[in-house]
């Protein structure tokens, strides 16, 4: 059985082929520019190991045609008859989803309602639901939230304390997002250690270029830095992440800007790019802050005592800590995001094994923190579109 997954953005089209059961990939990709000038597409076929690639142009650049050019490539590879369904990454569920959904008119009809919570990412997903069904319409098609798992926060740690009717009419509230990762390497931090999952408390990191921090309680999560949208909580690459909320009235009497420009800026001129003036890739900031760059050093600084200061918070929605998990592009790779991190969290009895920390990099995973740690500290490699193939495999079996 092969899973086709789709998580359509604004402008591009990312797709794998994989089996739910081993995570084996016969084709994934990336279509690019879509409805602008210069769409192409990216195969590559044959998994993570050595894929063979190919790049083309795509001349009319529309969803449907990067659907067309997946599914004439299925027809190639000979796979076409195996593909069981289809697993569709959308971003807001709002409170109508805490699991992932079969998709049907009304659960159509319900992420449509989400739009006004995520005005870019959810009509990406609707558009990229519509050409895949149309291109697929034999096979039954699954949606996969990233705000479902964190259904589970308590009203405590989800509710604003604003006017209420601002959550009963316009469904102000915390949301999270990111869901499937956190989700999914808790698990795999569960399996790493041994433990029931159901008697473990864990902070799961998510460091990627949008960055949270959940707390995960037997599986459940219980709390994420992330609100009503993406831009709450962590310094991300190019999001503030938490500002003051008077912010907004201020900058529009004293810089004269309006509220749509203040809100791009903080989603697309701040976090590590703004504080340190040179970039949002962490790889880039590490070199830079090491040649004596003050900004990077800054950025970097900045980074790290939000994140510590924001896993001291989610311990506080645990029961206990266990395990502290690292995961995304920064945490599986930035040993040194991890032992800056890891240093500030001494209150919580927290140590890393300086050698296993160093050594764990590109990807490697595994258990980092010393053996007198009171919690354990992990690295965990996140595999969103293998959690979104299980749990689609899961809504199709019914
Ligand atoms: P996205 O959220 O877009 O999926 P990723 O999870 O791939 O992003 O994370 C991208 C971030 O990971 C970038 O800031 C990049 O610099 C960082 N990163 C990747 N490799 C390393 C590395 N070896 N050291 C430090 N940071 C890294």
């Amino acid at each position: 059985m092969q899973i086709l997954v789709l998580n359509s953005g604004s402008s591009s089209l990312k797709f794998a082929l994989l089996d739910p059961e081993s995570g084996e990939t016969r084709l994934s990709g990336l279509a690019e520019r879509l409805g602008q000038a210069g769409a192409r597409i990216r195969l590559d076929q044959g998994g993570a190991g050595q894929p063979e690639r190919t790049e083309e142009s795509l001349s009319g650049g529309s969803y449907a045609e990067a659907v067309a050019r997946v599914m004439a490539e299925l027809d190639a590879l000979g796979v076409r008859e195996e593909v069981a369904a289809v697993g569709h990454r959308v971003v807001h569920g709002g409170e109508a989803f805490a699991a992932s959904a079969l998709i049907t008119p009304e659960v159509e009809q319900a992420i449509r309602e989400c739009v006004p919570l995520a005005p870019l990412h959810n009509p990406a997903n609707l558009a990229g639901i519509d050409a895949a069904r149309t291109a697929f319409s034999d096979l039954p098609h699954v949606a996969v939230f990233d705000t479902a798992f964190h259904q589970t926060m308590p009203p405590a740690a989800y509710r604003y304390a604003v006017p209420e009717h601002w959550y009963t009419d316009y469904g102000v509230r915390r949301y999270g997002f990111h869901g499937t990762s956190h989700q999914f390497v808790a698990a795999e931090a569960a399996r790493m250690l041994g433990r029931d999952p159901a008697e473990l408390g864990l902070v799961t990191a998510h460091l990627g270029n949008g960055s949270s921090v959940a707390a995960v309680q037997g599986g459940q999560s219980r709390d994420s830095s992330m609100g009503l949208t993406p831009l709450e909580g962590l310094i991300m690459g190019t999001r503030s992440g938490d500002v003051d909320p008077a912010l907004h009235d201020y900058l529009a009497r004293e810089a004269s800007l309006t509220l749509p420009e203040i809100t791009a800026a903080l989603n697309r001129e701040s976090g590590l790019l703004g504080l340190s003036g040179l970039t949002n890739d962490m790889r880039e900031l590490e070199a830079a802050a090491g040649e004596g760059h003050a900004g990077a050093a800054l950025a970097l600084d900045a980074y790290v005592h939000r994140l510590a200061r924001y896993i001291g918070a989610m311990t506080a929605s645990l029961d206990r800590l266990d395990a502290l998990v690292f995961t995304g592009g920064i945490g599986e790779n930035s040993s040194l995001v991890r032992a800056r991190t890891v240093a500030r969290l001494r209150a919580l009895g927290l140590t890393l094994d300086d050698s296993a920390n160093a050594a764990n990099v590109r990807g490697q995973g595994g258990v980092i923190s010393a053996s007198d740690s009171r919690a354990a500290a992990l690295v965990v490699n996140t595999n969103e579109e293998l959690m979104i193939a299980r749990q689609t495999r899961e809504v199709v079996r019914g």
